[in-house]
């Protein structure tokens, strides 16, 4: 007889890392379930775009993570047996009320899901999705688990204070709650305001006579940016292991911008140079220090590394970006 199916419910399921999660759950026999906003559903060919080839195969739930009631009712209905928590304010926010309201959903929501998830399902295993941004302006590189934080952003802030809330319930209630901090990570399912994709996306519509620029801020702005399917992939390995901890996953590589450029541009046949303009207004008030992970620990206790490089990723987004543009 086959075991029971198990449950996990993702929050973010929308966004580049719950899609791949959710495929990679569908894959493994999960019965997979996200909250989604009810917006989300009224324009699923713009909003949920990432999730459209599966959306037969997942349960979505209509609720905003900002509401605890919502949350509640949500656990109770499906009883998950893994929950992931990626859902997050996570764009660069430039204003107060951008501030006031990133601080809130993200610290609140991770609060209210282990709060649900303790009188409801103490046994669930919880992911939260906390970020390089908390060692802001690092002491030392590469970081790792045992780095102090030290944020410079807002949602570093609100990583952080994430961070504790899981710990405290893991260590004050016995529950098997993992943060992965993870570092940049990149896919062709990335949005448009990411580096990454604003340069793959334009360089190809350049090419196919779409854009005749492409406005940059900083060039020598450094990233360790990893594969967001193998990223996922460590999410869900920090959930089957015996004891719940937190990892760094990372690729332990920095990168610039202006090799991304190069070489993304490299890869569609066409000079940069002739298209780059750099734009003050697209330089960021508070960069942090090159942050750069070590994530032997995710190798050694995970079995986790990295399945593909910088450039592999580069190239696949490039591809994807010619598909869509062909199409
Ligand atoms: P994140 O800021 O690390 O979450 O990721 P981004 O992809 O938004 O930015 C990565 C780096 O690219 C940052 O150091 C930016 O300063 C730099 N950068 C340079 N030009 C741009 C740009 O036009 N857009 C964005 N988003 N980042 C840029």
């Amino acid at each position: 007889m086959r075991g029971k199916k198990k449950k996990a419910l993702i929050t973010g399921i929308s966004g580049q890392d719950g899609s791949y999660l959710a495929e990679l759950l569908l894959e493994n026999g999960y019965e997979v379930h996200g909250i989604v906003r009810r917006i989300n559903l009224e324009d699923p060919e713009r909003r949920l775009w990432r999730i459209l080839h599966i959306l037969d195969k997942i349960h979505l739930h209509v609720g905003s993570i900002d509401s605890y009631p919502t949350i509640f009712n949500i656990i109770e209905k499906v009883k998950p047996d893994e929950i992931y928590n990626l859902a997050a304010q996570s764009f660069v926010v430039y204003s107060l009320d951008e501030e006031i309201n990133a601080l809130n959903t993200n610290i609140n929501s991770t609060m209210y899901i282990l709060s649900a998830m303790k009188e409801r399902v103490p046994e669930c295993r919880f992911y939260f999705a906390c970020s390089s941004e908390v060692f802001g302006i690092a002491p030392y590189s590469p970081q790792n688990e045992d780095t102090p934080f030290n944020p410079r952003s807002v949602y570093g802030i609100s990583k952080a204070a994430g961070f504790y809330i899981v710990k405290y319930f893991r260590q004050n209630y016995n529950m098997f709650c993992c943060s992965g901090i993870a570092y940049n990570h990149e896919s062709p399912r990335r949005g448009f305001e990411y580096v990454t994709r604003k340069i793959t996306n334009t360089a190809v519509r350049i090419k196919m006579g779409l854009s005749k620029e492409l406005r940059l801020g900083n060039l020598e702005a450094k990233r360790d940016w990893g594969y967001a399917p193998d990223f996922v992939r460590a999410m869900w390995l920090m959930l089957q292991q015996n004891e719940p901890d937190d990892y760094i996953i990372a690729t332990g590589e920095t990168h610039s911008v202006r090799e991304l450029l190069e070489f993304a541009f490299e890869c569609v046949g066409l000079d940069w140079k002739k298209y780059v303009v750099e734009d003050p207004i697209l330089y960021r008030p508070a960069e942090p220090v090159e942050l750069k992970g070590d994530y032997s620990k995710a190798k050694k206790k995970l079995g986790w590394s990295p399945s593909v490089n910088f450039y592999q990723m580069i190239e696949t987004m490039i591809k994807e970006d010619l598909k869509l543009y062909s199409k």
